[in-house]
């Protein structure tokens, strides 16, 4: 029987660990399955990382930058552009591979292809302009000189959410600046990261440049790389519980990190607010990946004047996106990650509804195969509930009424996290107050999604430091070395 286009692009790419330039069985020959969220069924296996294949993917990425730092901005970018053509070619293949590793519909699996090659094609434009300066001393007489140099061999996690471009976020700047990586994506989606280390090989980047290995153990298998004195740098995205153990693991060697960590992301709807406008960004900012992102909005606070209204339309769009599994491109909600993700966000709905939020739309499992849920919108959630402190993580849309601005924002800025949030008003002045008081490190203004290669993606408080895209995604890659410069004959005193 001919392969289907599923089996096709799974077999595609190599179940193997990538290691200095060579695809590998694991060590011990073990390996782990990789499952379709809609269907529960195991895709394929692949290979389960020892300590030792960890060692020596950091001893390749180790070795490789001794040269890949020397090697022209040019010829680097290079590398970067022609990887950028690739994924491109293969979008509809790769988002295919994505939907099934991760269950997200295949139009939003063919939008993070786009997203992630952009980081691709942005750090190639930028690779070539990495410059340092040069002053003369207030005093006249000597000079500064500054360099501006790659950190070192990097160690990269990543999450199953987004299993394409939270990779290519990092690969691509590390890459431009002169660095190399050993990357761990997450267990539930290793083959994204697989296919992009096939990318870049085609795309002529040198073995040991880019190392990838997949593992069911990431604590016991990351935790030596994080400790050895070869990593330079670490960067992680995943939740905020995770990040504090690696902060903790690299403090011993001062390691240098960014955490792109969880978030709990206020939408703010004022009375002025364009409400059509409104409707519309709070569906994207809730659906876009099923609620599975950090940057979903999480609590939806509304101006009373017009939170029925909101609730009303909201909830009769949630209700009318069909779900089902991703292939098929009718549907628009597919499965959550795992059986546990889904019970978690079941859960933080019963807690709210036993508190008193009453459930608008949606608010159940979705029987059969896969980890269904429905779009949910909550209305009237009481301040005690669960989902207002928590990452929901899911398609779940609570909404509770706000009197004034200064209450607005004080509920916005009531949370450990500070990742993103989003506030619509028509009302410019406003605008500006909401802006510069938000303790977030991104803001949707009157949109719904933040998420641009060429912008700085990160967040303040306990959603992580560091940034990741444009310029200041580069500067993440790179070290400035100072130079005090004596050009005279007489020695420089205090
Ligand atoms: P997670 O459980 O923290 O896992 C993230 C990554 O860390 C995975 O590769 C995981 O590997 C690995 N990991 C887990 N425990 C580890 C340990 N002890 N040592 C080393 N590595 C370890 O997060 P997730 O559930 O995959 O992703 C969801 C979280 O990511 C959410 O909180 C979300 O907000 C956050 N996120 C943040 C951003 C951002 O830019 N701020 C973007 C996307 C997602 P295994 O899965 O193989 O164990």
């Amino acid at each position: 029987m001919a392969a289907t286009a599923e089996d096709r692009v799974v077999e595609t790419v190599p179940h193997k660990l990538y290691i200095a330039g060579e695809w590998r069985d694991g060590g011990e020959g073990g390996t782990l399955p990789v499952e379709d969220p809609a269907t529960g069924e195991v895709l394929c296996e692949v290979a389960d990382a020892t300590n030792a294949d960890a060692n020596a993917a950091l001893g390749a990425a180790h070795g490789a930058f001794q040269t890949w730092r020397n090697v022209a901005p040019r010829e680097r970018a290079d590398v970067l552009r022609r990887a950028y053509d690739l994924m491109m070619e293969r979008q509809d293949d790769l988002a295919l591979l994505m939907t099934l590793e991760m269950g997200k519909p295949l139009s939003e699996s063919a939008g993070e292809i786009v997203y992630a090659a952009n980081f691709f094609r942005w750090y190639a434009e930028e690779a070539v302009r990495v410059n340092g300066r040069f002053t003369v001393n207030e005093n006249g007489k000597g000079r500064v000189l500054t360099l501006r140099q790659p950190v070192g061999p990097c160690v990269f996690i990543t999450p199953w959410n987004f299993p394409m471009a939270m990779g290519t976020r990092k690969v691509g700047p590390a890459i431009a600046a002169g660095c190399t990586c050993v990357v761990k994506p997450a267990k539930q989606t290793p083959l994204s990261m697989l296919a992009m280390a096939q990318i870049l090989e085609e795309a002529g980047l040198p073995g040991g440049v880019v190392n990838i290995i997949t593992a069911k153990s990431s604590g016991s298998v990351m935790e030596p790389l994080i400790k050895d004195p070869r990593t330079r740098k670490l960067s992680f995205t995943g939740s905020t519980e995770v990040g504090k153990k690696l902060i903790a693991q690299g403090a011993d060697q001062v390691l240098r990190m960014s955490m792109e960590l969880g978030g709990n992301a206020p939408f703010l709807v004022f009375e002025d607010a364009d409400l059509d406008l409104a409707v519309e960004g709070a569906l994207l900012a809730k659906m876009r990946n099923i609620g599975e992102a950090c940057t979903s909005a999480n609590r939806f606070h509304v101006h009373e004047s017009v939170a029925g209204d909101f609730a009303q339309r909201l909830a009769a769009r949630m209700g009318d996106l069909k779900i089902g599994r991703g292939t098929d491109p009718d549907n628009k909600v597919g499965p959550l990650i795992d059986d546990d993700q889904r019970g978690k966000v079941a859960g933080l709905v019963e807690d709210a509804v036993s508190k008193g939020a009453t459930v608008a739309v949606g608010g159940n499992r979705v029987d059969g195969p896969g980890y269904f849920y429905e779009p949910t919108v909550l209305t009237d959630v009481p301040d005690s509930a669960d989902l207002l402190k928590e990452e929901i993580f899911g398609p779940v849309a609570p909404i509770k009424g706000f009197s004034s601005e200064e209450e607005a924002i004080r509920w916005a800025n009531d949370t450990e996290y500070g990742l993103v949030a989003y506030a619509f008003t028509q009302d410019i002045s406003r605008a500006f107050r909401v802006i510069e008081q938000l303790e977030t490190g991104m803001i949707g203004f009157n949109q719904g999604m933040v998420s641009n290669a060429g912008a700085p993606f990160g967040g303040v408080k306990q959603s992580g430091f560091g940034r990741e895209g444009g310029p200041e995604g580069l500067e993440e890659y790179l070290e400035h070395k100072y130079v005090a410069m004596n050009l005279g004959s007489e020695p420089v005193t205090p």
